[in-house]
């Protein structure tokens, strides 16, 4: 399954990207990990990247189009993959179908003051890639990553002006694509909202109804 996800910031991309990796098989390729996996490592990309992230503004197409090419090419992601966080925008999208042909587009929807909440409980592994809620989605230990042990961490992009204005940024750029790809019939919608495990099933199961 060659799968992009679609969806505004905290709508729980990742989150559904985690179990559906497990579910088909293949890789779970997140942008915003890569790009601040490259940050932390004060690489070439991560410093030319990091000032966009931090204001809650797309990192330039021509560095992330480069950055997924690269990483679509490695074996683990030849037969599937889990795509979160990339296209988005019309050139993004343009220069992925030039790459590969995906199967689905799944768009992930949340009502604006919910999305608000989910990003600014979110808590992160400063170590692994793996995601909490303070509220709903929390670690067995506060404070600490389940799978790893390590400290969580606030992202800093998660402060509430700067999710207002990724929202702004998906609204003005990203949400185009929905029509993208609900022309080409790729498009599966899934309202985000309830239990994890929950909306899971409904991914699963509008994935397959598209299937017959
Ligand atoms: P969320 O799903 O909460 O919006 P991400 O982890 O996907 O967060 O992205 C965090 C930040 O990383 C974005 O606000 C943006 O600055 C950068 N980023 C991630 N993916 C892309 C992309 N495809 N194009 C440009 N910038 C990106
Ligand atoms: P995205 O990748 O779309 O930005 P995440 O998967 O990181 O979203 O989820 C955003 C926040 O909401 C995280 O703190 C996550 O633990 C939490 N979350 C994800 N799905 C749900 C859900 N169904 N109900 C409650 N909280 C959720
Ligand atoms: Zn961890």
């Amino acid at each position: 399954m060659k799968l992009v996800l679609l969806g505004p910031p905290g709508a729980g991309k990742g989150t559904q990207a985690v179990l559906l990796a497990e579910h088909f098989g293949g890789p779970h390729i997140s942008t915003g990990d890569i790009l601040r996996r490259h940050v932390a490592e004060k690489t070439d990309l991560g410093k030319k990247a990091e000032k966009y992230i931090r204001e809650g503004k797309l990192v330039p197409d021509d560095l992330v189009i480069e950055m997924v090419r690269t990483r679509l090419r490695q074996k683990d992601a030849r037969k599937g993959f889990i795509l979160d966080g990339f296209p988005r925008n019309r050139e993004q999208a343009t220069a992925l179908d030039g790459m590969t042909k995906v199967d689905a587009a799944l768009l992930l929807f949340l009502d604006p003051e919910d999305l608000i909440k989910r990003s600014t409980g979110r808590r992160v592994c400063e170590n692994c890639e793996a995601v909490y809620h303070l509220l709903t989605n929390p670690p067995k230990k506060p404070g600490f990553c389940d799978r790893c042990h390590s400290k969580l961490i606030v992202r800093e992009d998660d402060r509430e002006e700067t999710v207002r204005r990724r929202i702004e940024v998906y609204e003005e750029q990203t949400k185009p694509l929905v029509s993208y790809y609900k022309t080409k019939g790729l498009l599966v919608q899934v309202y985000g909202s309830g239990i994890i495990d929950e909306i899971f099933e409904r991914v699963i199961e509008a994935l397959s109804q598209r299937k017959r």
